[in-house]
């Protein structure tokens, strides 16, 4: 996902609507980790692999911190809003490795702050690494903030942080943490450098923005609707091998049964099955079943 300015609904009491559904159901199965920053929620959704979930900001951002043997790799850095390095470290004390499920202000934000950053080889994710203000900026309305912020956090400087690109990585590179290997998958759509991270041995698929359980955001410049498709198409056909989907946002689980199921209903949109309903200027949302896509509005026809 990426915030810009979209209407939210406020209650009377001025609590946007996301805050008041908060905590998620889902939460209540899963194993949570104490830590000492209350802006992160942690939780072990799988042996070695920690959710990292930002839960006071619209984003309901989630990165991922997994473990190897020689080294961990965190997949995500969130919005740079609070110390994440400090609570990654709390976690692990092994090397760390950082690697962006894409580069949209929400996931790189703490980026500035590790030293081994692989990047995809793309201009886009070059471009990103200059770090920028605008989408920050974007994400600090006062319907985008749930309980408190940071102490000692400012808002108005608040800004995605340039950062240092170790090294490029590409479609098929293998990442060896020491006893787990993780699969780089060039997953492009929502964004030209969008990954998905796949831990065949153990069944785990991370997917970054690609697939989320919340409106799948695909209105930007940057995203290209026939590579989106063609992606979806190759992880459904993971799906049979899978035991877990691991989304950025809101919900860090899911039943890779969801993954055939999003190719079918993205399907009934390109196809035009579906019928759009207006969202923010230029846009409109495609509901269909429990998936839904916000894209550009369709142009009329001259
Ligand atoms: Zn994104």
């Amino acid at each position: 996902m990426l915030a810009l300015a979209c209407a939210r609904l406020f209650s009377q009491t001025q609590v946007p609507e996301w805050c008041r559904a908060l905590p998620r159901p889902e939460y209540r199965t899963l194993q949570r980790v104490p830590v000492s920053d209350a802006w992160f929620e942690v939780y072990e959704v799988a042996r070695g692999v920690f959710a990292v979930y930002e839960p006071h900001q619209f984003e309901e951002t989630i990165s991922y911190l997994i473990l190897g043997k020689k080294q961990a790799l965190l997949f995500d850095t969130g919005m740079g809003i609070s110390d994440l390095k400090k609570v990654v470290t709390e976690l692990t004390h092994l090397p760390i490795l950082v690697l962006n499920s894409h580069t949209h202000n929400d996931h790189v934000g703490s980026n500035w702050q590790f030293e081994r950053i692989y990047g995809m080889d793309t201009d886009f994710t070059r471009q990103n690494a200059r770090g920028s203000r605008e989408d920050a900026q974007a994400e600090m309305g006062a319907d985008e903030i749930c309980g408190n912020l940071p102490t000692g956090f400012d808002p108005k400087s608040y800004a995605t942080r340039p950062w240092k690109i170790t090294s490029n990585t590409h479609d098929g590179d293998r990442i060896d943490l020491g006893g787990r290997q993780l699969e780089v998958l060039a997953t492009p759509g929502h964004t030209p450098d969008a990954i998905s991270l796949l831990d065949r041995a153990n069944g785990l698929l991370f997917t970054g923005d690609t697939y989320y359980p919340a409106p799948i955001w695909l209105y930007r410049p940057e995203t290209d609707l026939d590579a989106y498709a063609a992606s979806i198409h190759r992880l459904a056909a993971l799906a049979p091998e899978l035991k877990l989907v691991l989304g950025a946002h809101n919900i860090p689980v899911a039943s890779p049964s969801v993954l055939p199921r999003l190719e079918a209903a993205f399907e009934a949109v390109r196809t035009g099955k579906v019928k759009p309903r207006p969202a923010d200027p230029g846009q409109v949302v495609y509901q269909v079943d429990e998936f839904s896509f916000r894209m550009r509005a369709p142009q009329p026809k001259p």
